[in-house]
């Protein structure tokens, strides 16, 4: 049986290969990676500097996929969700958030999550399936594509549904083809990945020729609570992701950005605050602290703001960066951890 492949699935020397069996030059896959990210093109015929004959053999094998939003929501402060079903109906989410300087998107990997972390909505959903290589950057183009070229997508984060290294080939293969140069062309430094802290998956990411920002979630400073409100650390422990975290090879100048949600009663104590201090303080890091944000499903509550700049202090009296995240698009259950794919 001969499937027809989808274009987008393939990275940059996969394309090249899959140039190469027609017989063609190397140039032709830059032009082709050209027209698939830099123009985002629906179709061959699109593909004006291929000849008549060329386009019509690309598409008797492959075709060209792309996803179409369901429904797009704004919250007043102007972040807004992007809902889409995929051929399967599942569905996925991804948030556009406007900030002073930037514009970043956030995508996402899986549809739902197999991980489970409690304070966490699309944890509540379980895991449905991987997305392909296409879905994850199809989010970005159907996302530019309502921008109508009046502002650019300046930062991508892969903190949307699922756990990206828990789809680590189509993940890997997604980001090489954003910071490609004849593809999205980002910056190293404006692609993030965050991840729970999957070790296997984070030894192999280190090997990578491709370089990005790494998160972290950590969310709590001791194993008895992290257990407890991230189930995965009964398998890859703090003590051990730390470890890595140690020795990880970052970019020059680069640091990790620990994620902490800040549960009220749970981990949010001036004691957690300078254990924080002391686990970091041989990694190059900075801390994104995160109220955890409320729903009717997730047994916590958010500390108060006198507890959450407490506990800031500490840490940047301590000479660790620490900002708080305002959470951007909950009126929308857009925020962060409030991706469920319900339309
Ligand atoms: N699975 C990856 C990528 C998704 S990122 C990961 O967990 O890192 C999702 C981010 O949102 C994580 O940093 C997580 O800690 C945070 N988050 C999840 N639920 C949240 C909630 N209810 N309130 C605030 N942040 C939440
Ligand atoms: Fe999955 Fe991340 Fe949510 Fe945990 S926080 S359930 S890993 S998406």
């Amino acid at each position: 049986m001969s499937e027809k492949s989808d274009l987008r699935n393939l990275n940059s020397s996969e394309l090249e290969a899959f140039i190469a069996s027609f017989g063609k030059e190397r140039y032709r896959t830059t032009q082709i990676l050209r027209w698939l990210y830099q123009k985002g093109v629906h179709s061959f015929d699109e593909m004006t500097n291929l000849s008549k004959k060329f386009r019509e053999e690309l598409s008797r094998v492959s075709f060209i996929s792309t996803l179409h939003p369901l429904r797009i929501e704004e919250a007043s402060d102007g972040t807004k969700k992007f809902l889409f079903e995929l051929v399967d109906k599942n569905r996925i989410e991804s948030v556009l958030i406007p900030e002073k300087d930037r514009l970043t998107l956030c995508i996402s990997t899986q549809a739902g999550c197999a991980f489970g972390c409690r304070f966490c909505l699309t944890g509540k959903m379980g895991w449905k399936r991987n997305l392909t290589t296409s879905e994850i950057l199809n989010q970005i183009l159907a996302v530019r594509e309502t921008l109508n070229g009046k502002k650019s997508i300046t930062n991508i984060v892969l903190m949307g549904m699922g756990e990206p290294l828990a789809n680590y080939q189509n993940t890997m293969k997604a980001i090489e083809l954003m910071l490609h140069p004849d593809a999205f062309k980002f910056s190293s430094r404006r692609v993030t990945l965050s991840t729970v802290g999957l070790l296997p998956e984070m030894e192999k990411m280190a090997k990578e020729r491709i370089r990005f920002r790494l998160a972290i979630s950590l969310n709590a400073t001791d194993e008895e609570t992290r257990s407890h409100l991230m189930p995965v650390n009964r398998r890859y422990s703090l003590k051990k992701l730390l470890e890595l975290c140690r020795k990880f090879p970052l970019q020059p100048r680069s640091r990790i950005t620990f994620e902490y949600v800040m549960v009220k009663d749970i981990n949010d104590s001036p004691r957690d605050a300078k254990r924080l201090l002391k686990i970091l303080k041989d990694i190059p890091s900075k801390v994104n602290l995160i109220p955890v944000n409320e729903a009717p499903d997730i047994p916590f509550k958010r500390p108060s703001d006198e507890t959450v700049r407490e506990f800031q202090e500490i840490l940047m009296k301590g000479g660790l960066t620490a900002i708080v995240r305002a959470s951007k698009g909950a009126e929308i259950s857009a925020a962060c951890g409030q991706l469920s794919g319900k339309g």
